[in-house]
């Protein structure tokens, strides 16, 4: 088995995390800020020094290739994300950057040659923001039907022939593996060192409102209120009990707002957003239909929901996983297949090659928080699998 240096991949996951960290409060390295080029630059340098050519791309995403002995084959590209969410922390698409980094390094260093160019990426603007996530993958991948509107780029430098200028030719590619903490607590409850997810979730999302009549709290007597508020509560104990009973599918509700929002006024309207993530695209559509009947028993208020996001799930790429898996059962680690419930940079890239992901445990399922927390022996085994799982795709592509 190919082995990877432990040392330097945790000593250069933690140098990458103290770029942008705050003492108490996390990690605050938003893509485009001044931090988040300070670790891009991290990267870029041990790019470097590992003997890789290295550029940055029109959108600001990095990539650094190691040549195979066929250069006009495709390439095999790995990576993740650089950009943490305001307050995260050290491991999320950091990690998976770096274990590319080092399963590449250590390819390299075993004089090992791949018949197929072997690419880093580390791609910018992958969590939710202005730019609407995963912008550095779906630029490159050439999946950005409707752009973020030009005031918005231009705060960031971007423009749609920068978004244009970054894709690239799907042929190119052969391959693309990403590792990545599960952000869960499947693995880590489980007692499980590797996660193969088969398929990313998809997301819908709908903005509701429940419509009421705002009145004085004093003097409406209880049983005349339209009371929108009351309503929602109702509405939303029948939908989150429905979802309850649900397998394999998520939901959440957010963005709450009650207005007018104040102690001495009935609530006149509602308004919040119901999520629903699965893997399963029919389940999601049945569950919408229930939300939809659940919401016409509204009995004093009306209620409606309006769709603002719907993202496929997306299936991840079979022959890869049964890579991955081959390489856990040499080795014999102990793996589980599985659904990833978070989205990631994998979920564009699917839909143009064949992709992967490889998952390792989240210890108590924490992420997007300071506590985000992988033991080093399953950050070393994610990056070792990752490692002998390029390998042998190079051989598998011939
Ligand atoms: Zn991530």
């Amino acid at each position: 088995m190919l082995s990877i240096n432990r040392e330097r991949l945790i000593r250069d996951l933690q140098e990458l995390g103290k770029i942008g960290w705050v003492e108490d409060k996390g990690l605050f390295r938003e893509a485009y800020s001044p931090v988040y080029i300070e670790a891009r630059d991290f990267i870029r340098q041990r790019m470097e020094e590992a003997g890789l050519h290295s550029k940055v791309d029109s959108v600001g995403n990095l990539f650094g290739l190691l040549p195979g002995r066929k250069p006009d084959a495709p390439r095999i590209l790995t990576g993740s994300h650089l950009d943490a969410v305001k307050g995260g922390g050290i491991y999320d698409g950091a990690y998976g950057v770096i274990a590319s980094l080092e399963a590449l390094r250590s390819i390299r260093e075993s004089g090992m040659e791949l018949e197929h160019g072997l690419e880093v990426v580390a791609f910018i603007a992958e969590e939710a923001g202005p730019l609407g996530g995963t912008f550095g993958s779906r630029s490159f991948t050439g999946q950005m039907e409707t752009p973020p509107p030009d005031e918005i780029l231009q705060r960031y430098g971007l423009s749609r022939e920068r978004i244009q200028a970054a894709q690239r030719p799907k042929e190119a590619y052969a391959a693309f593996i990403e590792a990545h903490i599960e952000q869960g607590p499947v693995l880590w409850q489980e007692r499980i060192s590797i996660g193969i997810p088969t398929g990313i979730v998809g997301i819908t999302r709908y903005q509701c409102r429940v419509l009421g009549e705002a009145n004085h709290a004093g003097t409406t007597p209880m049983l005349e209120r339209k009371d929108a508020f009351y309503e929602t509560v109702v509405l939303l104990h029948r939908w989150l009990d429905y979802m309850r009973q649900e397998n394999d599918m998520v939901c959440n509700v957010g963005n709450f707002r009650v207005l007018p929002g104040q102690i001495g006024i009935v609530p006149g309207e509602v308004e919040f957003l119901i999520e629903i993530r699965s893997l399963e695209t029919q389940k999601m559509e049945r569950a919408v239909d229930k939300l939809r009947q659940i919401l016409e028993t509204a009995q004093t208020c009306r209620a409606e929901m309006v769709l603002t996001i719907s993202k496929p799930p997306v299936e991840l790429d079979e022959t890869l996983i049964g890579i991955v898996e081959d390489v856990c059962c040499t080795y014999h680690i102990p793996t589980k297949i599985m659904a990833s419930g978070a989205s990631h940079d994998a979920s564009p890239l699917a839909r143009v090659m064949p992709a992967a992901m490889v998952f390792v445990p989240s210890v108590k399922g924490i992420s997007h928080s300071k506590d985000e927390y992988t033991e080093s022996e399953h950050l070393c085994l994610g990056a070792k699998v990752l490692a002998n799982t390029i390998v042998r795709i190079d051989k598998h592509l011939g």
